[in-house]
């Protein structure tokens, strides 16, 4: 029954093969021949399997979870330097026809302000983000085929990359709607996206369909499906992700894993993100009425065995994680963070943060420039960098860079252009001061002296006012 090729979700993300990998992994979390093994593989940095992933996540040995978290924290390294990309999410429309039960957006839920922003109001936001520096941003909607039709979603892209204010400019639209057409994928692939985003939020079929009651996004099948349409439709960078808390943290670890490993066996390339977002409070929901919440440590856990696991997929957290959270999962393993965010649709041209629209509350509410010094502070870039998909590295282009140990000498020059960038234009005197200070040092870190040479004219051109340098 379970087949990794399969285009059948019930396939691909088997049960059976989930319940025997749970009973594998409880059965050899002691074996520590076994989990030396396993490990051992890991350090190979070519990743692990959802069953020997599994075995990881349930062994509670002490001194083992301690190597693990270092192998994380040295893959990490080794694969993203100390680079840190940023975003910020866009919610562009909070009408929905779907009866999500974790979710305010929910069709029953007549308390919470509808909005849906006009291509207007929809500059506004962006001029807002971009005089805050960001470059790069995630647009959410919910499903509603009247209120948010897929024509909605494209001229609200094209209104957002056309938007020239001062030196602001946002140059990559990574997408997060509900799973549609392999037509509407093409349509999105044409409209320039990034990353096309789509949460599983729970594996488990029967758990997904009580937890979606109603409305189209009830069909586990088609939702499960989805990233197979989105790569037929073009698009190759697909993001995946489960909402911790729905459902035991085991089985979605599994499954997450699974669905990784079926994208490599059909269409040649993983996924180019994993996101874990946890459940929140948020009006009308109450994260406690769901038994399956995971504590902290489980988190981290989670996100450093994901780093070993699939080496190559970025990893990102949202502002759902506070700040000491966030600081520990960055060590071991999350590769692009949102900063600054408001989840509530309009939120961004509001002077104070708007809570009557919220998807979720807010657990870090710095800055953008906080969020930025924060990171330097701790020794990290922030990189506005968005420069692969514009060259077209996208999908196996993109893992082959990686792959080829090129890393290094693209994504870091462009992480320091792009810092450099938004010191000039939008940083406080503090963070600049630190960020010169960091990009001066961090130039030696280019391997290539031709790169390093030319990186250091981009850094002077950029002090003079050009913008937009990238390798
Ligand atoms: N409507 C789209 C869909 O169907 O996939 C996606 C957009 S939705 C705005 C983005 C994500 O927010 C959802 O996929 C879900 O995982 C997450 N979310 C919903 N309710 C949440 C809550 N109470 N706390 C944290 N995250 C939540």
């Amino acid at each position: 029954m379970y087949n990794p090729k399969s285009l059948k979700a019930e396939e691909f993300i088997s049960h059976e093969e989930i319940l025997s990998t749970l009973e594998y992994a409880d059965k050899n979390k002691d074996n520590l021949e076994l989990i030396d093994e396993i490990i051992a593989k890991a350090k190979e940095r070519k990743g692990l399997s959802h069953r020997e992933a599994s075995v990881l996540l349930a062994c509670d040995n002490e001194e083992k979870i301690k190597e693990i978290y270092a192998l994380a924290e040295q893959i990490k390294k080794d694969f993203y330097g100390n680079r840190i990309v940023m975003f910020a999410p866009l919610y562009l429309s909070n009408y929905c026809v779907n009866g999500c039960v974790y979710c305010p957006y929910h069709l029953k839920n007549k308390h919470i302000a509808r909005k849906k922003l006009t291509q207007e109001e929809i500059e506004k936001e962006v001029i807002a983000l971009q005089d805050m520096g960001h470059k790069r941003l995630a647009i959410e909607a919910g499903e509603d085929p009247v209120n948010n039709p897929i024509e909605y979603i494209l001229e609200s892209i094209k209104t957002i990359y056309a938007i020239k204010h001062k030196n602001g400019a946002i140059r990559r639209v990574n997408v997060n709607i509900a799973a549609t057409t392999v037509e509407n994928y093409r349509k999105l692939k044409d409209a320039g996206i990034g990353t096309y985003i789509l949460f599983q939020e729970t594996y488990h079929k029967e758990s997904y369909e009580q937890l979606h009651p109603t409305g189209p996004k009830h069909d586990y099948a088609y939702h499960t499906e989805a990233m197979d349409r989105a790569m037929e439709g073009g698009i190759d960078d697909v993001g995946l992700g489960v909402l911790f808390g729905l459902e035991l943290y085991r089985y979605e670890f599994a499954g997450l894993l699974m669905h990784a490993e079926h994208l490599e066996a059909v269409h040649g390339v993983g996924p180019h993100t994993i996101s874990v977002p946890r459940l929140k409070k948020a009006d009308d929901i109450d994260p406690d009425q769901f038994d399956n919440g995971i504590s902290d440590e489980i988190f981290e856990k989670i996100c450093a065995l994901i780093r070993i696991s699939v080496p190559y997929t970025g990893m990102i957290i949202s502002t759902r994680e506070s700040q000491a959270v966030r600081e520990k999962v960055i060590k071991l393993g999350v590769s692009q963070i949102s900063g600054a965010s408001r989840t509530s649709v309009g939120g961004y041209t509001e002077e104070e943060r708007p809570h009557d629209s919220e998807q979720f509350d807010v657990s870090d509410q710095r800055t953008l420039d906080e969020v930025v010094r924060w990171l330097m502070e701790m020794g990290y870039i922030p990189s506005f960098c968005t420069a692969c998909y514009r060259e077209g590295r996208t999908g196996d282009r993109f893992m082959s860079l990686c792959k080829a140990g090129q890393i290094q000498n693209c994504c870091h020059p462009n992480a320091l252009m792009t810092l450099k960038e938004f010191l000039m234009d939008y940083a406080s005197p503090e963070t600049r001061e630190i960020g010169e200070k960091i990009i001066e040092e961090e130039l030696s870190n280019i391997p290539k002296d031709k790169v390093r040479e030319i990186c250091k004219e981009n850094l002077v051109n950029i002090a003079n006012g050009k913008r937009d340098f990238r390798f």
